[in-house]
């Protein structure tokens, strides 16, 4: 069986974390959570006093950077940032550097080298329009602003176990739904051969079954050659 690239984008609340670690668990392969990695790079900016709108210093802090992610945990140069980077803040703050082009060839030029072998399952924004334009499944998340602001407040992991209101989370969302989508590099965008899937009144199982589903087609119309 051949080792695919299975892109997963959409913006943020859509389920891509749940179903691309399930997906990932299910089929044996590496789980890259390419959101991560631009939030660890915010971390480690604001750590080192850096200013998050430098594009030269915040892609150095990039280059050097030792990042890892295994088992669920993120770690940047020995820090064990898996909790530190799921605030609101981190949220800003990724998606500030997020915004620098030097900042996203080093963290694309990364996702690359983890991707070359296949056998991964990498979420992000630019999956399959950049990173993997020739993925060999790619799969849109998407859901209602309203679910997707829901989903977030539930989230323990990212409230930091703080009540969130959802009108303040949606607040937030919608916000950084707009500068991921406008900005001028990389913007969050559906690629043309991308399968969309609404999982607004979708059960997660549900979601996770539709991409197995599309994964085993694809090998299926492999074999068929
Ligand atoms: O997916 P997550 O919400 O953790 O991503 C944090 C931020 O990182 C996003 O708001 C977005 O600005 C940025 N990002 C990106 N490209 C990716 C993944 C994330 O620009 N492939």
């Amino acid at each position: 069986m051949r080792n695919l690239v299975i892109a997963i984008d959409g913006p943020s609340g859509a389920g891509k974390g749940t179903v691309a670690r399930t997906l990932a668990e299910r089929l044996g392969y590496r789980h890259v959570d390419t959101g991560a990695m631009y939030r660890a790079v915010a971390w480690k900016a604001a750590h080192d006093g850096v200013p998050l709108d430098d594009n030269e210093a915040v892609a150095g802090v990039a280059t050097r950077a030792h990042l890892d992610q295994h088992g669920g945990r993120v770690t940047i140069d020995g820090h064990d940032v898996t909790r530190a980077i799921r605030t609101p803040e981190i949220d800003k703050a990724a998606a500030a550097v997020a915004k620098l082009p030097r900042v996203r060839t080093v963290l694309v030029d990364r996702q690359r080298a983890l991707g070359a072998g296949g056998a991964v399952v990498m979420e992000g924004r630019d999956i399959g329009t950049v990173v993997f334009p020739d993925a060999d499944v790619k799969i849109y998340l998407d859901a209602s602003a309203e679910e997707r602001a829901r989903r977030r407040a539930a989230d323990q992991a990212h409230t930091g176990g703080q009540q969130a209101s959802v009108a303040h989370v949606q607040n937030d969302l919608v916000a950084r739904d707009t500068t991921d989508s406008t900005r001028a590099v990389a913007p969050l965008a559906l690629a043309p051969d991308a399968v969309y899937v609404d999982t607004t009144a979708m059960p997660i199982e549900a979601v996770v079954n539709r991409a197995l589903m599309l994964v085993h087609e694809k090998l299926a119309s492999e074999r068929q050659g």
